[in-house]
């Protein structure tokens, strides 16, 4: 089975029900697993993804507002989120695309309401933007470490949801993705990094205190993923334990967004035929 479209892509979409332990982490629906069937059904999509890209960033550059694309990728630590910004963009012209890694919030941060810096790095019309963790981080981390009163985290969820419905409004395709792992493939991928020394620098000895939450952090996924996934902004919960598998799909999903755009080549604002004919008598 080598075949893969945009309609098992969508189907990864998650409802208000999500169970994400029935989510199978080292399945890959719609695929057979093996790398050589992923690879083709990535190839198979690459040069029309960079097209779009190009079509959606000549419209900005042409002063249109043809809306923009955000990617909010979350996941478990090791579940591959730097590996799927660098695929996802690979190919994609570095002009029109704007990437944003969110960690612990500074103390200028912590000063302002919690989708304050979540706006600041929000793409401009016209861009690809892709999120490393977002502002789904501060009801996830934030209640696994209680961090925040229950209360705030309740207030959080519809914030979160009327955020987003602000944001497709205005033009915005988001497409949410939690790569979803199991607990023995970050097992295996803690002991890779620290055996390579060249993984070293990935290694955080920290995230061995957050892997001993699984659980608690399960949790706070589920009742984040079923409190805040719509109809205009849903959750994908994409199986990652199979790296490459992972990848594909997100490269699929922005393929849907870009197409669902309905772009255009922006209109020549001068005379061309004159043009043409300046240019060859000069
Ligand atoms: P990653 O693990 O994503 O590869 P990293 O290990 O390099 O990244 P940073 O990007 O500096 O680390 O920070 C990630 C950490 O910041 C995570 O532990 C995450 O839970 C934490 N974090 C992110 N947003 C918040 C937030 N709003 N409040 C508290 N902690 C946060």
């Amino acid at each position: 089975m080598s075949h893969f479209s945009i309609a098992e892509a969508r189907a990864l979409a998650v409802g208000p029900e999500v169970d994400l332990a029935a989510i199978d982490p080292a399945s890959t629906p719609g695929i057979s697993g093996s790398s050589k069937d992923i690879e083709k059904a990535t190839a198979k999509i690459e040069d029309e993804v960079a097209d779009l890209q190009e079509l959606l960033y000549a419209n900005k550059r042409a002063g249109n507002d043809p809306g923009n694309v955000l990617i909010v990728l979350q996941g478990m630590d090791t579940s591959g989120k730097g590996g799927a910004v660098k695929h996802t963009l690979a190919g994609l012209d570095p002009q029109g695309i704007h990437i944003a890694s969110f960690g612990v919030p500074t103390e200028e941060e912590k000063s302002h309401d919690f989708l304050w810096r979540v706006e600041k790095a929000l793409p401009e019309a016209g861009v690809v933007g892709i999120f490393d963790r977002s502002h789904y981080e501060d009801v996830l981390v934030h209640r696994v470490h209680q961090l925040s009163s229950a209360e705030e985290i309740e207030r959080r969820y519809q914030a979160i949801v009327d955020f987003e419905q602000r944001l497709v409004e205005s033009g915005t395709r988001i497409i949410k993705v939690m790569l979803h792992i199991s607990k023995e493939f970050q097992k295996e991928n803690l002991i890779e990094r620290l055996e390579n020394p060249e993984k070293h620098w990935k290694y955080n000895p920290g995230d061995v205190n957050e892997r001993q939450l699984w659980d608690d952090y399960q949790t706070a996924y589920e009742i984040a993923i079923q409190r805040t996934t719509t109809d205009q902004a849903p959750w994908y919960v994409v199986p990652s334990d199979n790296k490459p598998y992972a990848r594909m799909v997100v490269k699929y999903l922005l393929l849907d967004a870009l197409r669902s755009m309905d772009l255009h080549w922006p209109e020549a604002d001068f005379d061309v035929a004159a043009e043409l004919e300046r240019v060859r008598n000069s």
